[in-house]
């Protein structure tokens, strides 16, 4: 246990999340870079600390996006993009990826530039940051569920990082405004999904699978996060193929029937539900329906209950500085998925969630031994 002094600086933490333990981490470490030791963080959470890391990545955890430029990376936030700008400054992808390193969580890109840890295990991530967080002994989890700032009035300096469900209240008891949370990144329920629950299609867009009473997959979650304020129902067309292909097969297989030709694009199942003529010969198709059948045009009548992913939505950023320091209360800062701040899949959210936090860490820790 350590020696506090009655001037020690007391950091509340609210919500062990990815983004509350990154805090506590980059605190402790910067604390200790400058050799300073009169502090003291706790960190609360109503449940057990880096819970929601878990399920991240489909249990693999996709740590980040190795795209290197800032600015391209900070476009797939369709909401706080800009504001993004000045924190990746401060800390970006390499600083992350060093920080895993230095816990012994060693990482890897794919093809498609996502990071996952090499063991390609959540809760792999999930250990090496309760370890090194045990590794020092002026931190402390507290299982205990916080509302607002009044509960915390013996604390020098309050990091609120409780995520985006159920956090309304929590954000206006620190004395913020939120923009409404919406669902970002989920399934899409539509209004015609052609029975065809399971079947998956690869289109020019992007990937989807059909649901039960919907579309999901990672074209439909980013569409349904570009769409997050709009409201129901909306209509979207999705890119299936190249119609320019499927007429040069039209003119070199005229006599074959369409249903077979459009095979070559989409799956049997799909192509029956949208050609009524299936078996008629490709050159008895008036060329503006061979066209059409390129586009599928659906109708959405909600976001799916299941399988959300984030929140657009949050502590409006207005309300903060450039490292995510309260305009409104002293001493009070927020990070991660709790900002209005989403991006697409792929580890944006997470990412937003690793620099955010450094921030905030940094500023508090300059604030304390600026004095
Ligand atoms: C299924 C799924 C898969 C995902 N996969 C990925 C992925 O692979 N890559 C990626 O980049 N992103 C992914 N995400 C998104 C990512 O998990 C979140 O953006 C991230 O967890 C947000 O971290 P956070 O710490 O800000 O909030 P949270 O993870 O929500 O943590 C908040 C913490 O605060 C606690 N809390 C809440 N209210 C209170 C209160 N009143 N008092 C005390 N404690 C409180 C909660 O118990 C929780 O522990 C995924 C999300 C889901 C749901």
């Amino acid at each position: 246990m350590v020696q506090l002094s009655p001037k020690s600086n007391k950091i509340a933490i609210v919500g062990a999340g990815p983004s509350g333990v990154y805090c506590a981490l980059s605190i402790l470490n910067l604390f200790k870079k400058n050799n300073y030791s009169d502090f003291f963080i706790e960190i609360f959470d109503k449940d057990e600390p880096l819970k929601t890391i878990l399920k991240t990545g489909n249990g693999r955890c996709n740590i980040t996006n190795y795209i290197p430029d800032i600015k391209e990376f900070a476009s797939n936030y369709p909401r706080g993009e800009k504001f993004l700008y000045s924190v990746f400054f401060k800390h970006f992808i390499f600083e992350t990826l060093d920080f895993f390193n230095s816990i012994g969580v060693k990482t890897y890109v794919e093809d498609d530039k996502r990071v996952f840890p090499v063991s390609q295990s959540a809760s792999d991530v999930r250990n090496k940051m309760l370890d090194a967080l045990r590794s020092f002994k002026n931190a402390k989890f507290i299982k205990k569920e916080i509302y607002n700032s009044s509960e915390l009035c013996s604390y020098n300096k309050i990091i609120v990082c409780c995520g985006s469900r159920n956090t309304d209240k929590i954000i206006k008891g620190f004395g913020h405004s939120l923009v409404d949370f919406k669902k970002a990144l989920c399934p899409l329920i539509v209004e015609n999904n052609f029975s065809l629950e399971g079947v998956s299609v690869k289109s020019l867009d992007g990937d989807f699978i059909f649901t039960r009473n919907g579309v999901s997959g990672p074209l439909i979650f980013k569409i349904s996060s570009l769409n997050a304020y709009r409201k129901f129902p909306y209509d979207i067309k999705i890119k299936l193929f190249d119609e320019n292909e499927l007429l040069e097969l039209v003119k070199k297989f005229p006599k074959k029937s369409i249903g077979n030709l459009l095979c070559n694009f989409i799956p049997r199942s799909l192509a029956k539900k949208l050609v009524l003529e299936f078996d008629k010969n490709a050159c008895e198709i008036p060329k503006s329906t061979v066209i059409n059948y390129s586009n599928l045009s659906l109708k959405v009548i909600s976001t799916s209950s299941f399988g959300e992913i984030v929140r657009a939505g949050g502590v409006n950023l207005c309300e903060l500085d450039k490292n995510c320091k309260s305009r409104i209360k002293d001493n009070l800062w927020f990070c991660g998925e709790i900002l209005d701040i989403d991006g697409f899949c792929g580890g944006f959210n997470l990412q937003n969630c690793w620099s955010s936090a450094y921030c905030v860490a940094f500023d508090v820790v300059s604030s304390i031994i600026k004095k």
